[in-house]
């Protein structure tokens, strides 16, 4: 947790990890914060981008 406050983006972007960083990272800019600028564009991505084949996203988070 503790290396979550750094802002350099990951290799590796889950959907926890993402709404995990919009919350440590709230009052980052997010101009200057790439791992934030990264976990937003993950959920926007995942929710736009919603497989039809996964009934599960229908229940969003
Ligand atoms: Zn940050």
């Amino acid at each position: 947790m503790d290396h979550l406050l750094d802002h350099n983006p990951r290799a590796e972007m889950t959907r926890e990890l993402a709404h995990q960083v919009m919350q440590q990272h709230i009052g980052c800019p997010i101009t200057l914060c790439a791992i934030k600028l990264q976990a937003k564009t993950f959920l926007v991505h995942t929710k736009r981008l919603v497989p039809q084949s996964t009934p599960r996203t229908r229940f969003g988070f």
